[in-house]
């Protein structure tokens, strides 16, 4: 697999591997992965969705691709905690960015996001996403659940199951309730981990219950520990097909302060990196991690910690897609 990172210097023309040079020279793609000319020998794509346009309070979310692939190229191949390596079981690339042609069109832009993905998944590659707000896991759903509903763990703070807000049906906190409408998602299979956050009114709440969505809230959480989360997770995730995704704002803004919507009493980094860790062997077929906004960053922490939690899920696409075979 290794020879399948190489390339060839355009102006040297020596053959070399970007990940194995300084993190700091050249331009940044996602972990230093090289770009492809086409899908064909790909089998897991990184690919950014620069677009906050449903985001209800702060925005910036749409800077968060490239500060993500910034943060990425300090980042190395060998999983400490669990020895994978997804470099050796996958031919890693960045595809870029989804193209936003008419990102001030909120429908026409979700249609354009979800056409970005299907020749994607057409051409079997997973899908590993940085967002953007969250809005952008329903297009992606759109496309890759287009033969049934998946399952989904949804890391995040929020339960992003509003109905409409500011006379759109379309934002970032009613995307899962639209998938879940749509039959994207079967809500059977569907878990929604650390949640907190007083609300103006109890529809997200109501609709979690009246469609039997499994929601782990930061008080179970704290009860039952990063162990308990992992167990309900699998437990209502199965084995059948499911997508992943991480809100940033799932961690406590001690640990993620860039982000639109933070809200306090949240998970710890190394809690998400054991929660991530323990859904090992779950059938992920994509994942995403949205919402890191580098305008409220000034740190740059925010987006290290975006990028180092899509390595952990890097390694689950991965491993993934090798029990598939
Ligand atoms: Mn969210
Ligand atoms: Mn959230």
């Amino acid at each position: 697999m290794k020879d399948w990172y190489e390339r060839t210097h355009p102006v040297t023309g020596e053959r070399y591997v970007a990940r194995d040079e300084p993190g700091y020279a050249d331009i940044p793609t996602f972990m230093r992965c090289p770009r492809p000319d086409d899908l064909t020998e790909i089998d897991i794509a990184f690919v950014g969705v620069p677009y906050d346009g449903q985001a209800t309070e702060r925005v910036g979310a749409r800077q968060g691709p490239r500060e993500i692939r910034n943060a990425s190229t300090v980042l190395r191949a060998i999983n400490h905690a669990t020895g994978v390596d997804p470099f050796a079981l996958s031919r890693i690339a960045d595809a870029g960015d989804v193209r936003l042609p008419r990102a001030f069109d909120v429908m026409a832009t979700i249609e354009d996001i979800a056409g970005f993905y299907r020749p994607i998944t057409a051409a079997g590659v997973v899908p590993l996403s940085a967002g953007g707000d969250h809005s952008i896991s329903y297009p992606i759903l759109k496309a890759l659940a287009e033969d049934g509903p998946v399952g989904l763990v949804d890391i995040d703070a929020h339960l992003d199951l509003w109905d409409s807000y500011l006379g759109s049906r379309y934002h970032h906190g009613s995307q899962f309730r639209r998938a879940v409408e749509d039959g994207l998602i079967d809500p059977n299979r569907m878990v929604q981990i650390g949640l907190r956050g007083a609300q103006n009114t109890r529809e997200g709440w109501d609709f979690q219950r009246e469609h039997g969505i499994r929601g782990i809230y930061i008080e179970e959480f704290r009860e039952t520990g990063v162990a308990g989360a992992i167990q309900e997770a699998r437990r209502i995730a199965g084995e059948g097909p499911t997508y992943l995704t991480f809100d940033i704002d799932a961690l406590d803004p001690v640990f993620a302060p860039g982000t639109g919507t933070p809200e306090i009493g949240g998970i710890t980094t190394f809690e998400a990196q054991q929660l991530l860790r323990g859904l090992r062997g779950l059938d992920f077929i994509g994942a995403d991690l949205v919402e890191v906004s580098p305008p409220l960053d000034p740190s740059g922490n925010t987006a290290l910690t975006g990028a180092t939690l899509m390595y952990e899920m890097l390694c689950l696409l991965a491993e993934a897609r090798a029990a598939r075979g």
